[in-house]
């Protein structure tokens, strides 16, 4: 939800002020009722608002798939000036947010979208939506630290849910695992790694439900098909 002299002006109908001057005029209409409140909500996507009885144009749903690089913050602005996953993104006019959080170490696959109902529905745990994490990690790792992970390793906010987890190649004394969870606590796989002995010196997320980075290269996104969408939802 959105100041509705906010929505009228990112829907183009004029600037911020002279938006405010037609609501308190009484020419804008919110799902049929004349609105003359300045300080009233409305939602861009679900609400029908008018102006001297004209529908003005919904915002559309923008859905994106990034390949996230590391050394870029999750978030869609930093008051450190820091690089941010917004700035990778170009041409799309839409105020889109990141779906979750991956680390500024963390690379792989992140999705952005406008849409705040799915959005929460993916993040909430009752979904189970499954991840897939590659974590190249320190040292020899051996099937009893494998079980271990798979089983659900005790950190300090409680036992981590049973994972799949899968020993992709060992070599210059460190390993290569794939493991994917459905929860998002924060660090979680660096801290269940940690947690069993073997920290974790690179992370990439390769898959978020069933999509996976396909071809795209650190930095590049897609636009998800509608068919994906519908999958999600
Ligand atoms: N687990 C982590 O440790 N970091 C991430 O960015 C995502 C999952």
């Amino acid at each position: 939800m959105e100041r509705l002299q906010k929505v009228l002006a990112q829907a183009g109908v004029a600037s911020r002020r002279k938006c405010e001057q037609l609501i308190l005029e009484g020419r804008v209409t919110v799902n049929g009722h004349v609105v003359t409140e300045l300080g009233t909500k409305a939602d861009p996507h679900m609400d029908r608002i008018a102006v001297d009885g004209r529908p003005i144009q919904r915002e559309r749903h923008v859905y994106l798939l990034l390949f996230k690089p590391r050394g870029v913050v999750t978030t869609v602005s930093d008051p450190q000036g820091r690089k941010t996953v917004l700035d990778l993104i170009e041409g799309v006019k839409e105020r889109i947010f990141p779906v979750g959080r991956l680390d500024i170490d963390t690379s792989g696959l992140l999705l952005l979208t406008n849409d705040g109902m799915l959005t929460n529905a993916l993040l909430h745990p009752s979904r189970k939506i499954y991840k897939t994490y590659r974590a190249q990690v320190e040292g020899f790792v051996s099937d009893e630290a494998i079980l271990k992970l798979s089983r659900g390793v005790l950190l300090e906010d409680g036992m981590t849910a049973p994972a799949r987890v899968k020993r992709l190649k060992e070599s210059g004394g460190q390993t290569l695992l794939e493991i994917t969870i459905h929860e998002g606590r924060n660090r979680q796989v660096r801290r269940m790694c940690e947690a069993v002995g073997h920290p974790v010196r690179t992370l990439r997320r390769v898959k978020f439900a069933f999509l996976t980075l396909g071809h795209l290269k650190p930095g590049e996104y897609r636009h998800l098909t509608k068919e994906e969408v519908r999958k999600l939802m």
